[in-house]
């Protein structure tokens, strides 16, 4: 198999704050671990920059014009309470949309097998008028709005390991039927959507677990629910919010994955996407808050993208 890195250095530079959980250094915490030997195979490309054209698939034109502007020239701009936005801001969110993009042009390009995108800020509870969680552009529903416009595709699979549930997605996706949304996210917990009888139009499945779920409870859930109907779906392509903070250190959330689940979980998802469409996989970074655990989840999740 052959995988691409997609990344930007700008990405680091978006800064909401010090001693806000979502810093510069989990990107840092990130690249570090992908520099391990055993990835010297993976060829690493520089995200582009987004065509704004692509970004306004998915939010409204208001939205993204507004949020371009608000960039502050110096110090902070806060959106909600926990997004904020800093001078290089503007070029983070160009980038990380730009890389979910170039990923998809590639691996349905057929230039890779499946793509994995060192990106921040994360996406998934940006809606298509609202910033929120740390969210401005939700690169995943870009990068699947891109994979139906631009190639064609009929059916985008986008699903979610991320401790909490992607009501951007949801928001952006809930009744669109050639897109297929699956999460499974602590319950109770931040942002409160995501129940399991809410199926959007029959294109949605969340599996809420409790706080102090772990290993069995997890892949239970992915057994039982959201691999069969991801299966029934059959993608062309399938997207990951790939999110690390389920993961048992991480302190925003009461789950105890250890990094064996993602090896797991992703192993699972190669396998469908293998059975469905060729093996077309991208995956994008959401959240992970524990800098050790997110290194080594990555590690983990990307070391079974490549097959080594
Ligand atoms: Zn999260």
């Amino acid at each position: 198999m052959s995988t691409i890195l997609f990344t930007h250095p700008a990405c680091i530079d978006h800064d909401p704050g010090s001693m806000h959980p979502e810093n510069p250094s989990r990107l840092k915490a990130v690249l570090a671990a992908l520099e391990a030997d055993e990835f010297a195979d993976l060829e690493r490309r520089e995200a582009p920059r987004v065509d704004i054209k692509d970004v306004e698939r998915v939010h409204k034109p208001f939205y993204v014009e507004e949020i371009l502007e608000k960039v502050p020239a110096t110090g902070h701009v806060h959106l909600d309470p926990d997004t904020a936005m800093s001078p290089g801001s503007g070029e983070a969110i160009r980038r990380a949309a730009g890389a979910v993009c170039a990923a998809v042009d590639a691996v349905v390009g057929g230039e890779a097998d499946n793509a994995f995108c060192a990106v921040r800020p994360p996406g998934h509870h940006a809606e298509s008028q609202r910033a929120m969680g740390f969210c401005l552009f939700n690169n995943v529903a870009v990068a699947a709005a891109r994979a139906r416009a631009v190639h064609g595709l009929a059916r985008v699979g986008i699903v979610d390991f991320d401790v909490h549930h992607g009501n951007g997605t949801e928001n952006i996706f809930g009744r669109e039927p050639s897109v297929f949304y699956a999460s499974s996210h602590q319950s109770p917990c931040y942002p409160g959507t995501g129940a399991e009888y809410d199926h959007g139009i029959g294109n949605m499945v969340n599996v809420e677990l409790y706080p102090g779920t772990g290993s069995d409870g997890f892949r239970q859930g992915w057994s039982s629910h959201i691999l069969p109907a991801l299966r029934k779906f059959a993608p062309d392509l399938l997207i990951i919010s790939a999110g690390f903070d389920a993961h048992a250190y991480d302190p925003l959330a009461q789950l105890r994955l250890v990094e064996d689940d993602y090896t797991w979980v992703t192993g699972e998802l190669k396998a469908v996407a293998a059975d469905c469409c060729d093996g077309r996989l991208v995956s994008s970074l959401e959240g992970g808050y524990d800098l050790d655990a997110l290194g080594a989840s990555v590690t983990a999740h990307v070391r079974v993208l490549t097959g080594s």
